[in-house]
Formats: C-alpha cells, sequence, structure tokens
C-alpha cells in the first residue's frame, strides 16, 4: 500500500503533490531547503506532518503544503515573504481548535504554538500585557494572575488554544455579557503583512489617516487608504448591515472601526485583524488590555420543564445583570447523563428537568455573591427558600418558569458546573452513530428578546426536514450552539446541511441576529456572508481583503472568499461521502459498543481536548503530547492518522513498521484518553487492536514477546533469588540488557523474592479470618508483581482486609489477568488468559466470593478490558466483583471495622492512570483520609513507566519526560511521603533522584497496614 517515501520532506517524492509553488529560479525540492536556509524553526514537509495540519476541529480536511514551526518574527517574516515571492499560500495557526474550518488550507502553515509561546511583559502603568502568539490563554492570564488582572476573552478552550488564535478568531466566551470580544482588547499588533514587510498596528487618530494613506503607495499606505475609504463611503451601509449585537464574528469587523472612530476619533488597523481568520495580516506579538479578576463568584443552576422555558426566562434573568448565562437542553443533559464525568451534577436535578439555566453572578464579597443568587431565585423561584439577607434586589413582571435551582458557592461545585457546560460541543460529539452533531450553523446570535420565537423557527426547519438538534449555549448574549444532527457519509446528507445552514441564514437576517456569533467564518459560513451582508458590503470586504492581501496569499477563502470569489460549505469536507474504510484487517475485539471498529476510528473530531498542559488542564490526557508538546504525539494526532491511513487519506499501511513507530509507538496506553476525551476515544485500545493485526501480519518481536510473558519471567526470577538479583546488579548487565533485549541501560530491573506471596500465605495457614466468621470473602488475586516481587504489597493487603474481618484466599490457577500481554497487542494469548481467569473465578463469585487485585491495572484489566476480549455473562460477573483493594474497603465500608490510627503523616497520592480512567482511584483517598493521614490526591496524568514501556531503551527518554512532570508535582507538594498503587508508578518514582522516596515509595494498602 505504501509505495512512497512518508517520512520524505521532498516534495518530488510525492507523486500526489500538487503544489509546485516553485518559480522558474527555483528547483524542487528547493523549497524545503529554501525555507530551511531562512528559518531557525523546524521544517516539516513529509506526509505524516502535512496530514497532521490537515484537520482542526471542524468537519473539513485541507492538505497544507508543509509546516513551518517559527521562533521568531524573522522566521515569519522570512517565510512570507518568500511565499509571497511564488504565490504560496500561507496560513498562521495557532491550537487548531477552530469549528469553522479556518485553520485548515493548502498552505504552508506556520504553528505559533509550539515555539512562539511566550509572555514577554506586563505594563503596570498601562495595565497592558505584551505575548507572542502562540500562548495559550490559560498560561498568558497566569503569569497576569499576581496582579489581580486576565485578559478577558474567555473561550472554553483557553487552556488548548492561544492569543493568535483567539484573535484570529476574535473569540469571546461565557463572560461576554460583562466584556468584550478580542478586538476590543487589542492596543498594538507587531504584523508581518503579506509581503513579507513587519510593521506595528495600533491607533491612528482619524485626522491622520489621510497622511498615511496612499492607495498606490507601499502595502501599509494601501491599508489605511482602505480604513479612510470604509470611514468615507461604507459607514452608512456598515450602521444598516451590521446586526445591533454584541455578539458578531461574521466578516471582517468594520462595525468596530466605526464605533471607535466615533468614540476615540481614532481608528486601531490591528483590531481589523480581529477575526480577520489569518487573511489579512501575521499576528508576532500582540499588546492587550486586561480586566480586573472578580474577587468573588457564585453559580445558581435553574432548572425548567422544557427548553421554551428556559429561552423565556433568559431575558428576565438578565435584568439580574450576571456575568453569564447558559442554556444547556435535554439532548444535552442525557449525553452528559451518560459520561461517568457529569452523571453525578445531572443526578442532582430534580426528576423530569428537561433544560436548564446555568446563571453566574460576580460579586465582591462572599455575601454579596449569596444575596445576588438569592435575589435572582426570589424573582424567578419564589418558591425557593427566601434570601437570609433581605432580597430587595432586582425583580421583574415576567411569568415564572423555573421549576428548581441548585446552587454552587465554593469553588470546585462551581467549577465542576462550568466544566459540564464548557464540555457540551465534545460531550454532544461523543455520538458514535454515522449520524453526528457536526458543527456548521453551531453558533447564531440573537436578539435575547428574540430567542423564543426564534428556536421555534429553527425547530420547525429541522422537523421539516427530519432531523434533530440540541441546544446549549451562552443565552444571555444569545448565542446557541445548535447542532442538527446530520450524516456526512452520503450525499443527502451533505445537501441537507446545506439546506439547513441556507434556511437558518434566512432566519438569522430575519431575526436580526448574527450567522456566526462566535466560532468565526471559516469554510462552514462564509459563503452565507454574501446574502448576509448584502452584495455591496461583500464587495467591500473583497476589497478590504485586495488592500491587505493583493495576491490573495493570507488563507484564501475564509470570510469573503479565495481570489476567484469561490468558497463552499460542501467542499473540502473531513468525511466525505466517496471515502472508503479499509482497516487492512479484521478487528478481534469487541467494538459493538463504540459503532464498531471504524466509528471508533471516527470518533475524534478534533477539538483538541488532549492537547492542554498539566498545569493549566490537569487530569491524565495526554501524557506523551504534555511531556513533548507536539501534535503528533497528541491523541489527536494519533486518532487523525489512524483514520487518514483507513479512509485513504493518507497513503500509509497501517499496520507498516514505519506507521506504527510515527503513530502509536510512544502511545503509552495509559487510557487517559477514554476518560478525559469527552468523546471517549480510546487511544490504548485502538493501539492493541492495531498491534495485534500487525502481530499476524508479521509475527511477534522480541520485546512484545518477553513483556508479554511477565508471568514465566517473574516466576523464573523469584525461583532463582537471589542469584536472579545478582545477575541482574552485577556491572555490565543493564548494558548487556539493552543491547541484547532493548531494555534501557539505566532501568533497576525488579528485585525478586525467593518466597512468593502465595507460598507465605500458604506458609501461615491462609486467613487468619475463618470463613464461617466473615461476612465478607475475598480472592486475593495474586499478580506476578505482587507474588513475586513487591510481596510486602500483597502481605500487607492481607493484613488490611483481615483486621476488617474479611477472610482471604488466594484463588488457584489466577495469576496474570494478562495485562502485560494485552498492552503488546497479543490479543489471543491475553484471550486465553481471561478465559482461564474467568473460569477459575465465576464459580467462586456466584457462591458470593469478590475478587481483589492490589494492582490497579490487573484490576481494571479485569473491570474493563475483559469486556472487550469475552462478552460473556461470566466475565461480566466476574467484573462486577472485581476491586482494587482500597476500592473493595470504600465500596464496602470496611475500613471502619479495621479500625486504623494513623497519626496524621501527610500523603502525596499519585493515582494509577486505567483506575482514574474507570473513575475509581479517589476510593483510596477516602480511606486513607479516614484512617488518620492527610492527602494530597495529586492531579497527575501517567507516571511515564506505563508497564513495560518505560523499560524500552527506545522510549526511556519519552518516559522520563513524562515523569518529569509528576516528579514537579511532588515536589510542589507539601507532603511528608509520597504513595502510588501501581507498582510501575512505585519503581519510576524510586529511580528518580529529584524525588525524595527513601526507598519505593508505599502502595496505599501498606500506609493503612502501617495504620493499623
Ligand atoms: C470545544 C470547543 C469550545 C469552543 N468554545 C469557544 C468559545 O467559547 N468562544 C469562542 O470564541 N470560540 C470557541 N471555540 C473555537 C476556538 O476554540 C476559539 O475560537 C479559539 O480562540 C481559537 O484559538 P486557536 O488557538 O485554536 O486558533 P486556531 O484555530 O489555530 O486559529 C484560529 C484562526 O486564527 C488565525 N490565526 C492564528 N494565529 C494567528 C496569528 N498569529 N496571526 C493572525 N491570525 C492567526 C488562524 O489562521 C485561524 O483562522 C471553541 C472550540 C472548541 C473545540
Ligand atoms: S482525541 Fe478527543 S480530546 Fe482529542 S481532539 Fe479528538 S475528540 Fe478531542
Ligand atoms: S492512551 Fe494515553 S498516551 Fe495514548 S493517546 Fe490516550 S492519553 Fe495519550
Amino acid at each position: 500500500m505504501a509505495t512512497r517515501d512518508l517520512r520524505s520532506d521532498d516534495p518530488s517524492t510525492d507523486p500526489d503533490a500538487d503544489y509546485d509553488y516553485t518559480s522558474d529560479s527555483v528547483e524542487r525540492p528547493g523549497l524545503v531547503d529554501d525555507l530551511r536556509e531562512r528559518v531557525d524553526g523546524d521544517v516539516r514537509f513529509d506526509s505524516y506532518t502535512r496530514q497532521l495540519y490537515a484537520t482542526d476541529a471542524s468537519i473539513y480536511e485541507a492538505l497544507p503544503v508543509g509546516v513551518v514551526f517559527p521562533t521568531s518574527t524573522d522566521d515569519v517574516a522570512a517565510v512570507v515573504s518568500y511565499c509571497a515571492d511564488r504565490g504560496i499560500p500561507v496560513l498562521p495557526r495557532g491550537g487548531g481548535t477552530s469549528l469553522a474550518g479556518q485553520a485548515v488550507n493548502e498552505a504552508v502553515v506556520l504553528d505559533f504554538k509550539h515555539a512562539m509561546n511566550g509572555f514577554v511583559g506586563f505594563d503596570p502603568e498601562a495595565e497592558t500585557a505584551r505575548a507572542q502568539p502562540g500562548i495559550t490563554l490559560a498560561a498568558l492570564n497566569d503569569e497576569l494572575a499576581a496582579h489581580g488582572l486576565k485578559y478577558a476573552p474567555d473561550p472554553a478552550w483557553g487552556d488548548k488554544s492561544v492569543l493568535g488564535g483567539a484573535i484570529g478568531n476574535n473569540s469571546t466566551g461565557a463572560h461576554s455579557l460583562q466584556y468584550e470580544k478580542a478586538d476590543g482588547y487589542l492596543e498594538s499588533a507587531e504584523v508581518v503583512l503579506a509581503d513579507g514587510t513587519v510593521t506595528t498596528l495600533g491607533w491612528v487618530d482619524t485626522d491622520d489617516l489621510d497622511a498615511l494613506a496612499d492607495p498606490d503607495g507601499d502595502l501599509e499606505a494601501r491599508i489605511y487608504a482602505d480604513l479612510r475609504r470604509l470611514l468615507d463611503e461604507e459607514a452608512d451601509r456598515i450602521r444598516e448591515r451590521f446586526p445591533d449585537l454584541k455578539r458578531n464574528v461574521s466578516g471582517y469587523n468594520y462595525d468596530r472601526l466605526l464605533a471607535d472612530a466615533e468614540a476615540h476619533g481614532a481608528v486601531n488597523a490591528a483590531r481589523l485583524l480581529a477575526g480577520s481568520e489569518g487573511t489579512l495580516g501575521i499576528i508576532t506579538e500582540a499588546e492587550v488590555s486586561l480586566e480586573p479578576v472578580p474577587a468573588e463568584t457564585a453559580v445558581a443552576m435553574l432548572t425548567y420543564d422544557d427548553v421554551r422555558d428556559a429561552m423565556q426566562d433568559v431575558a428576565p434573568v438578565l435584568d439580574h445583570d450576571p456575568s453569564a448565562v447558559e442554556v444547556m437542553d435535554d439532548v444535552f443533559l442525557d449525553l452528559a447523563r451518560d459520561t461517568d464525568e457529569f452523571a453525578d451534577v445531572v443526578g442532582l436535578l430534580p426528576d423530569g428537568t428537561d433544560s436548564t439555566l446555568l446563571v453566574e453572578f460576580y460579586a465582591d464579597s462572599p455575601a454579596e455573591a449569596r444575596r445576588r443568587v438569592a435575589d435572582l431565585l426570589a424573582d424567578r423561584l419564589p418558591s425557593a427558600t427566601p434570601a437570609a439577607d433581605p432580597p430587595g434586589g432586582t425583580t421583574t413582571d415576567a411569568p415564572v418558569h423555573a421549576v428548581d435551582a441548585l446552587e454552587a458557592y465554593d469553588d470546585d461545585r462551581q467549577a465542576h458546573f462550568w466544566k459540564m457546560r464548557k464540555a457540551g460541543l465534545p460531550i454532544l460529539l461523543s455520538r458514535t452513530s454515522d449520524e453526528k452533531h457536526y458543527p456548521y450553523i453551531e453558533d447564531t446570535a440573537i436578539p435575547a428578546d428574540h430567542l423564543p420565537a426564534f428556536v421555534a423557527d429553527f425547530q420547525a426547519i429541522l422537523d421539516d426536514l427530519d432531523t434533530v438538534a440540541s441546544y446549549y449555549a451562552h443565552a444571555g448574549p444569545g448565542v446557541l450552539h445548535v447542532r442538527p444532527l446530520v450524516t456526512l457519509a452520503d450525499e443527502a446528507g451533505v445537501a441537507k446541511m446545506a439546506e439547513i445552514a441556507d434556511r437558518v441564514t434566512d432566519l438569522v437576517v430575519e431575526y436580526g441576529g448574527a450567522v456566526s456569533g462566535e466560532h468565526g467564518d471559516g469554510r462552514a459560513r462564509s459563503q452565507w456572508n454574501r446574502k448576509f451582508y448584502g452584495e455591496d458590503l461583500w464587495a467591500s470586504f473583497r476589497r478590504t481583503k485586495a488592500a491587505f492581501d493583493p495576491d490573495w496569499i493570507l488563507n484564501p477563502g475564509p470570510v469573503c472568499g479565495d481570489a476567484a470569489g469561490e468558497i463552499d460549505m460542501t467542499d473540502h469536507l473531513r468525511v466525505a461521502p466517496d471515502d472508503e474504510f479499509d482497516a487492512g484487517f479484521d478487528p478481534a475485539l469487541n467494538w459493538d459498543t463504540e459503532n464498531g471498529f471504524r466509528g471508533m476510528t471516527e470518533l475524534c473530531h478534533g477539538c483538541a481536548g488532549c492537547t492542554g498542559h498539566q498545569d493549566t488542564t490537569g487530569g491524565v490526557m495526554c501524557p506523551t503530547y504534555r511531556a513533548a508538546n507536539e501534535e503528533t504525539l497528541s491523541t489527536r494526532g494519533r486518532a487523525n492518522m489512524l483514520r487518514s491511513a483507513m479512509n485513504g487519506h493518507l497513503p500509509a499501511d497501517p499496520l507498516d513498521d514505519e506507521f506504527l513507530t510515527e503513530v502509536l509507538d510512544l502511545c503509552v496506553g495509559c487510557k487517559g484518553c477514554k476518560l478525559d476525551c469527552p468523546s471517549g476515544v480510546d487511544m490504548a485500545k485502538l493501539k492493541t487492536e492495531v498491534k495485534h493485526a500487525s502481530h499476524q501480519a508479521d509475527g511477534v518481536g522480541v520485546l512484545d514477546r518477553l513483556f508479554g510473558h511477565t508471568e514465566a519471567l517473574f516466576h523464573l526470577g523469584s525461583a532463582l533469588a537471589p542469584v536472579s538479583n545478582w545477575a541482574t546488579a552485577l556491572p555490565g548487565a543493564g548494558a548487556l540488557a539493552e543491547k541484547t533485549l532493548g531494555i534501557a541501560a539505566e532501568r533497576d530491573l525488579p528485585t525478586f523474592r525467593r518466597e512468593s506471596l502465595r507460598a507465605w500465605f500458604d506458609a501461615r495457614g491462609g486467613s487468619r479470618v475463618p470463613e464461617a466468621a466473615a461476612e465478607h470473602t475475598v480472592l486475593l488475586a495474586p499478580d506476578p508483581y505482587t507474588n513475586y516481587s513487591t510481596v510486602a504489597v500483597g502481605k500487607a493487603a492481607v493484613r488490611v482486609l483481615e483486621a476488617a474481618g474479611v477472610h482471604v484466599a488466594l484463588p488457584d490457577g489466577v495469576g496474570t489477568s494478562g495485562r502485560p500481554a494485552y498492552s503488546r497487542g497479543l490479543i489471543d494469548r491475553t484471550r486465553r488468559i481471561a478465559r482461564e481467569n474467568v473460569a477459575a473465578l465465576a464459580p467462586k463469585v456466584a457462591d458470593g466470593w469478590d475478587v481483589v487485585y492490589v494492582e490497579p491495572s490487573d484490576a481494571v484489566m479485569v473491570q474493563d478490558d475483559y469486556h472487550d476480549l469475552l462478552s460473556s455473562a461470566p466475565a461480566a460477573s466476574v467484573a462486577a466483583n472485581t476491586y482494587g483493594v482500597c476500592e473493595y474497603l470504600d465500596r464496602h465500608g470496611l475500613d471502619a471495622a479495621a479500625g486504623f490510627d494513623a497519626d496524621g503523616e501527610s500523603l502525596a497520592y499519585h493515582g494509577h492512570c486505567h483506575q482514574k480512567a474507570q473513575q475509581r482511584d479517589h476510593h483510596a483517598v477516602g480511606v486513607l483520609r479516614r484512617a488518620g493521614y492527610e492527602v494530597d490526591p495529586l492531579d497527575s496524568t501517567c507516571c511515564g513507566m506505563a508497564g513495560s514501556f518505560g523499560y524500552e531503551a527506545e522510549h526511556y527518554s519519552m518516559s522520563q519526560a513524562i515523569a518529569d512532570i509528576l516528579a514537579d508535582q511532588v515536589a510542589d507538594s507539601d507532603a511528608d511521603t509520597v504513595t502510588a498503587p501501581g507498582s510501575s508508578c512505585r519503581s519510576q518514582l524510586s529511580e528518580r533522584d529529584d524525588v525524595d522516596t527513601d526507598g519505593a515509595p508505599p502502595h496505599p494498602v501498606q500506609k493503612l497496614a502501617d495504620a493499623l
């Protein structure tokens, strides 16, 4: 299948290359070499990189010419001037979280997030900040927090999207009731213009424009001439055609220009770049003004029987001057109810709740925050308990619709409510069917008074076209996120999408709204600007574009079409009707609940949720991206590559060694994405499936065979101990292991115990708690690590369980759960192990026994992964009765009986990523706290060892880079001792010089045993 060198960046090796943008004087492959000569940053034109940057969070795909990772303004200027001379399009890109396709194009992409992401400085007098365009908004605000200030535009994905992208899209977020869009905060910008010249654009008095403007002058003079034209010739039309709405990001933001001229007698050309989607100039540094961080916030979640009631309530709620009003409807709430993450919040809502309004207030003090919520409830929900303070606040005479309300004052509860709302788009996209809630008409803005009527008419269009949608959004400013369900896998679905967009645009015009109130024009909506603004303003947009970019090389297409005026929302679709899917193998795992294997490969919609960092995003996903800041090492990168290889967009064989190395090799299989990806993309499972297929095709390699048979290795190591331990500790043994087996020389190999856990247990005569006297009977499954190496952990588990009155037995015939083999893609072997284990355990489970593992990854193997291997009733029953040891104590309320009495020692707790993916890692924290420990649960990602991954020489540096993140968190914690249930996490931590562990860190059950 793979016929060309995908790693090559020489376009001449690419028979499909349609970007022969070389002039007469430059021979191919001069394009790449020339750029490399001109810039310090990386230049990557290989097929993998190009495919990685072919998509964003939209429904579109456009293969870029190549990608440059600039490190300075000089780099950017060099690329633009080189490309301008040859007519090669250029596309600036930030986090690639755009939803309308404005961050993809057949162009040379400049990725600013990678290396031009610095904070430049804070001016205390002006209260402004300067930063490079690639800084994430979260990192920018981290820098400003000490000054009590923030950059106010807050798009939901601000921990993944960047300043340049926020300006490019003229972003704002849930708090636009209080704040401006990005254009309102842009004071000046260093800009690389379309010919490669570098200039600073900022405020200019309108009286001074004439002196600067020259329609026949250089590029900058022509830009000022265009501003003059707009003020002199277009002002009336702008007033007439631009909607009177705070939320409108369609077209170029002429209304801002006019408003500034009227308010300040000055205009700011930089502000015209806000919302221009990279089509007018490229920002290399921005100066932005700031807002104070509110002292307090409080949230009320009003509940309704019907979404129309919620819409009716928006206008009266606005009279209370909230900082945000967000709506979530029944479709949204039903989907949230099915997620592990948000089921608890939805569960708090009264039965029958159809929709909610999340209303947030800013306040100067906690008392004021409570009073403002109380005022709202007194007015909008008179049945609520009256406020402690006399209400005396705003009352409206609008009819009451709300049924009930939840309140949130502490930070955690507020954050949880907000997190659910912000996960809205991705939650919707977790639908695994072919029909999906795609973004194409998803952010219309309508004046609040017209919302109910607009929603009714919108619904009529959907009924007419036989589809459904969910309504959720920033209801306060009238922005509705509506994503009618369509398929793009057939022509009829594509046509339906276009018809919905066309008819909704008419509706928007009728109600004085905006086609895009938030996400921009891109490829999805630019064509509608023509009818939305009318032919004259469309022509004016094109004159502005031509003034800034006469050769139409900057991101041609979005806002006002390409040089020929073309832009069609049905072009360049990522999922296209003629796509043919061919995985190249028959899947061996059960994918029934994921719309089949193909459904899982197509589940990632590109939202970039997996590209956040530990300190700003937290959670587990995705450790390799966090360690390396590389798109290719994110879940999105991997998912994009897999899908593209299987639907033919990337001419690669997914079973080819090269592909596996490029795409899947560094995935640590932590399952972080399974939980943290709002759509539940399960890359660990995909990797296992693909690795298995590659074994089937090409045989199993030495390392896979070795690590896939951990049980036998550990058995041998224990039988030969202490000789086996001396042998591995001999000088040169590490180097030999690396040379012969590929095991990193730097690693300490496990120490084997001569007396296994099983032998110890038998020798002591089994359980000290007689079965007859016990209310709970447990089969403690001895995984190889616990049985042969970390035997002390197993002994501690026995002591603790027995102290809690549990009768313990070690099950015959059950050793490894199969986890090591599974993570190496040895599915047949794992299935055999799983079958044997289930056969041994199921009868005991039927008799009332529970199964307990001390090793989290083994517990989760049985609880979760066995389903993918066996799908049988006995397997399901064993899974339902299997626990991690702390989970078992917590779920059955047994820790009180154990009588722990710890001395208040403080513990930093690093949970295991597999248990986190199952949301089962909190049990240990609860039990340890009740036992008398102070616990600091680290919001950590994977430790980087990930079973055998970190032992491999070729993975050692990635493993350490991931471990650096954890080590920093341990260092930042005030706790005395770090504890971790995972044996590989404990090995990783014990090998770090920068983590003070005094030997291997304890398993939580060892700390519990200490507290007996
Ligand atoms: C789940 C989800 C929620 C979202 N919620 C919101 C929301 O609440 N509010 C909102 O406004 N948007 C939202 N968005 C859309 C998007 O995240 C924002 O618009 C964001 O600000 C884009 O930033 P980015 O870094 O990803 O930019 P990109 O997508 O990389 O780029 C955006 C545009 O800016 C241009 N650009 C990038 N860098 C530069 C530069 N240096 N100079 C000039 N132009 C440049 C690009 O060419 C592109 O046209 C959401 C998206 C997702 C997936
Ligand atoms: S893997 Fe998940 S979080 Fe990452 S881009 Fe895809 S859908 Fe979003
Ligand atoms: S399993 Fe872990 S490393 Fe692999 S893609 Fe998912 S989050 Fe990233």
